[in-house]
């Protein structure tokens, strides 16, 4: 079976576990601080706070920013859950907005304007499938409101200027991202004050931690926050650092098979509609290519092109529901019709992708898809 995502774990990363463990020190050490300085520098953020997943990082920036009862937040509804949760973990009012279009599955900016009210307080914004939202147009959209501008950066690790765009980023590096420690997140902000109140949140509020004490004279400590246990250890951060030296690599090979792929599909499928894909059929904004979303035709059974690809040896996926459709959202979020996202949602296919894949895979999916398409 040709799978939608899989991690690529070796030798190396075997060696950076092991290394760990002679090390005699698992928990939150250097390794971490490494991986933090690492990865702040890929994307040229100052620095970054490495957690232990995208979805407590972004309750984090929630906390840190001060984001809390009677505040609005704006959030895509075509996103992984996380993007809304970190919101109600707050306490404060999640309120969904449309994408774009389906060329351009982007929260949309013109939706955005509309849903704000005097208690709006901060946009999430999620790059979709790696493909990040437009920096000016967001910048200049949240100061002209006063709003904070976050960026739910969870496809986007390796995307040029990912975590930059505004206020504070999350990453993550679950199984199934471009880079992975297995389970694990990092945290990017523009004001150092808030990253590092960010920093002292993820372990417990206080001013320092178990290492720090260990290697230096501090020996007690205070408590000047409400923190949480949201810390990642030695063995995850040593995987990421090993990760990180094969990142833009795997990105390449993403964007090389991405490109294939909307080259062979529009060629073959003309009727499928191709997200981020210019006349040419290849992509004009900066990425990750993290996933290949396709969109099928509107009166094609999407269940029996599942089934048939799956006859094939080939997994598929769906990014994603809605979210404001979804039972916990219908019944505890202000209920909204997004006709882009509920139609997107509803004929949206993912395809394989990853950078284990080679040409010939991409060629074979494709000529999979047209024959699933006009059978
Ligand atoms: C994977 C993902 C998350 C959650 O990441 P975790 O590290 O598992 O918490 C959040 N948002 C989006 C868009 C994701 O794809």
């Amino acid at each position: 079976m040709l799978s939608v995502a899989a991690p690529i774990l070796g030798a190396e990363e075997k060696a950076a576990l092991s290394d760990v463990v002679d090390s005699g020190w698992i928990t939150m050490g250097d390794r971490v601080r490494a991986f933090e300085q690492t990865f702040a520098g890929h994307h040229g953020a100052e620095d970054a706070v490495a957690v232990n997943s995208c979805t407590a990082g972004l309750h984090l920036i929630m906390l840190a920013l001060g984001i809390g009862p009677r505040d609005e937040v704006l959030v895509p509804s075509l996103t992984f859950v996380a993007t809304i949760n970190c919101v109600l973990y707050a306490g404060a009012t999640p309120v969904f907005v449309d994408i774009d279009s389906f060329d351009r599955p982007l929260i949309s900016i013109a939706d955005a304007a509309d849903k704000c009210t005097a208690n709006t307080k901060a946009v999430i914004v999620m790059h979709y499938a790696g493909y990040l939202v437009d920096r000016r147009e967001w910048r200049r959209f949240a100061s002209s409101r006063g709003l904070f501008l976050i960026e739910d950066a969870a496809h986007a690790a390796g995307a040029e200027q990912a975590g930059t765009l505004g206020d504070a980023a999350a990453f993550s590096f679950y199984g199934n991202k471009n880079m992975t420690t297995a389970e694990g997140g990092m945290v990017t902000a523009r004001d150092a004050g808030v990253l590092e109140r960010i920093r002292q949140m993820r372990g417990h509020g206080l001013t320092s931690g178990t290492f720090q004490r260990f290697t230096s004279q501090t020996v007690g400590y205070d408590v000047t926050m409400l923190g949480y246990n949201y810390r990642m250890d030695e063995l995850r951060a040593a995987v990421g650092l090993a990760q990180m030296k094969k990142l833009s690599g795997w990105n390449e090979k993403r964007r090389a098979l991405t490109c294939l792929y909307m080259k062979r599909l529009k060629e073959l499928c003309p009727g499928l509609t191709l997200p981020f894909t210019d006349g040419e059929g290849s992509s004009v904004r900066p990425s990750s290519y993290h996933i290949m979303p396709i969109v099928l035709p509107e009166e094609v059974d999407r269940g029996v092109v599942i089934r048939r690809l799956k006859e094939l040896g080939i997994q598929t996926s769906n990014h994603y529901p809605a979210a404001h459709l979804l039972s916990f959202y219908r019944k505890h979020v202000a209920s909204v019709c997004l006709s882009q996202t509920e139609e997107f949602a509803r004929r949206e296919l993912t395809l394989p992708l990853h950078p284990r894949m080679d040409e010939l895979q991409v060629e074979c999916v494709a000529n999979a898809v047209a024959k699933a398409l006009c059978r």
